[in-house]
Parts: C-alpha cells; structure tokens; sequence
C-alpha cells in the first residue's frame, strides 16, 4: 500500500481547496527544545504546509522555558484570528505536564486531535470532530485500497491514546469486530493470527514475524523504529510481503498518511472558521 502516493494525492486536493479560502489557513507547531527526531519532524510539517498553501507558524521555545510561559504562548495562539490549527511536538522535554498543555489548546484549534473533547466526540461518534491523524491516515489508506471492514475481525497491537485505543474505536465505528492487545496481552500470536487486518503501533522492530499472520491478511505496520541508520517498522516486512494480501512499507506506509491528515485537519480548522461566519 503506497502510502507517499495516496499523501500526494490528499496534498493536492488540499491545496485546491485551501484557495478557495478567503484567507489561507494558519498552522502553529510548536517546538519545545532541540530534540533532533522533533526538529525533523517539524520542518517536515513546513514543508508539507507550503505545499499545500497553509502558512506555518514555528514557534521554538527554549527546553528550560517552562510550563507557564509555553501555556502563555497557547493561550495567545487560541486568541490569534490568522491560526486555524495548533499542534504541539511531542515528546516534551522533562519536567512539562504534557496532559495539560494538550488541553489547553482551544479544541477548535486542536488539529491533532488529542483534546479530550476531540477525543470524547470520536468515541461517541458524535462529530464533526477531527480525527487522530495517525488512525485516519490508515482509514484512508484501507478506503484507498476499498478494504471493506465490516464484519472484518481487526487486531490492533498497540493501545496509546494517539494510535491504538483511537484506531480501535475507528474501526469499529466502520463495523470490524476489534481486539485491542497491549503489553499484558498473553499469547499475542494467537491473538494476531486471527486478524483479517493487522495493525501494529508498538515501536518495536520485528515484533511481527511471518508465523503471527494468517495468509491473506491485510498488514498495517504503524512502528517506526530506528536501528541503524535505517527506519524499519514493527512488522517483519520481506517474508510477510509475500504471503499478506495488501502490507504497508516503513517508510512509505502509514508515516506520510500521518502527515498528509495534519494537513486536512487544518484546512478543516480554516473552513470550520469561515463558516462561523469569521
Ligand atoms: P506507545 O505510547 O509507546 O505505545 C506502545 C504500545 O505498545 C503500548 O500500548 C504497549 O503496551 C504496547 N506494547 C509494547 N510492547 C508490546 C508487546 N510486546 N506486545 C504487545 N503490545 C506491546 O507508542 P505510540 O505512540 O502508540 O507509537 C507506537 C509506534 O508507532 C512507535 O514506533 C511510534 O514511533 C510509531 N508511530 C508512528 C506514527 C506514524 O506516523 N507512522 C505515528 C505515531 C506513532 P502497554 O500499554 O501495556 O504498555
């Protein structure tokens, strides 16, 4: 499943419909620190803006700048008529309650939707609310591909309030019988073996092995994990390849997806902001 394609795509038609705007819409990354994973991180979202015809607001704040003055700038981004969207680069540094500086950003503004409001609506299915990039970019790429998920039993490994736990209700809110395994899962091959889609979002490489897939699976592979100077995922990608029905490359996969939803998130923000009549 060719994740940098279907990005492209999204990207594009972003772009188209960032125009039609009376104003194009505004996104705040902010960076506490000078952690070299999260500086990539960010000047990929730059770029990705530029692509799409969204201005980037880079805020860099100090590691020692402090919880107070970091919920300031929030604060005043919240106000900021020409910022549609606000996303704070996690992890942060220590000593920050990374909870509270979460729900301090204005769940209008909440593009990453993590705010516990943005979180509730998608549990209940009761939107529009934004979805969590990283399972979104999977739903889109399952639609992509036209996995029909319903009736379909769909095991997530992984239970993070950013990827698993959100993943899970996704699916099954698109009617797929889900099983959710996590550190304290016993056996989990014979949990995984039952998947007719696998999604891993552990973080550890070659968690996946060839023996805990049913041939024909679909095989969503979530993990990024540096070994090396290379980035590999969770799944043991060359053997599976070969007897998996669809499988999502790292990187390539799900990554770009991720980043292509921040995108569409925040032209949701811009328009949900026009048509309050701003
Ligand atoms: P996380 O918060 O560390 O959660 C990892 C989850 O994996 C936890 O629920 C943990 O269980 C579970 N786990 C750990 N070891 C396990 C095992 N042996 N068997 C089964 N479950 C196990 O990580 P995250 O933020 O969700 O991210 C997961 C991975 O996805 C990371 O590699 C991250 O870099 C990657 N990621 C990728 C993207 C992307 O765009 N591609 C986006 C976000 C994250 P417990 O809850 O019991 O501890």
């Amino acid at each position: 499943m060719d994740g940098n394609a279907l990005a492209k795509q999204v990207r594009i038609s972003v772009k188209k419909q960032t125009a039609l705007l009376p104003q194009p819409p505004g996104l705040a990354v902010i960076q506490v620190g000078d952690n070299p994973a999260s500086m990539v991180y960010v000047a990929n979202k730059r770029r990705d803006c530029e692509k799409c015809g969204i201005i980037s607001h880079a805020h860099l704040l100090a590691e020692d700048a402090g919880q107070d003055t970091l919920l300031e700038l929030i604060r005043r981004l919240n106000a900021q008529a020409d910022v549609h969207g606000i996303l704070v680069q996690l992890p942060l540094p220590k000593g920050y309650n990374a909870d509270a500086v979460i729900q301090a950003i204005s769940p209008e503004k909440d593009v990453d939707a993590f705010h516990a409001l943005t979180m509730g609506k998608l549990y209940l299915n009761c939107g529009p609310a934004f979805e969590p990039c990283t399972p979104a970019g999977v739903i889109a790429l399952l639609d992509r591909y036209e996995i029909d998920l319903r009736g379909k039993h769909c095991v997530v490994v992984g239970r993070s309030n950013i990827v698993g736990k959100p993943m899970g209700t996704m699916l099954l809110h698109r009617h797929a019988t889900v099983t959710i395994c996590h550190g304290s899962t016993v056996d989990l091959p014979s949990h995984t073996r039952q998947a007719d889609v696998l999604i891993s979002a552990v973080g550890k490489a070659g968690l996946i092995t060839t023996d805990m897939v049913k041939p024909g699976a679909v095989v969503i592979d979530v993990g990024i994990n540096r070994v090396g100077d290379k980035i590999h995922g969770d799944v043991d990608f060359e053997p599976i390849e070969k007897t998996a029905s669809f499988i999502t490359p790292v990187p390539g996969g799900v990554g770009p997806m991720t980043r292509a939803m921040l995108m569409k998130n925040t032209l949701k923000a811009a328009q949900d902001y026009f048509m309050r009549g701003n």
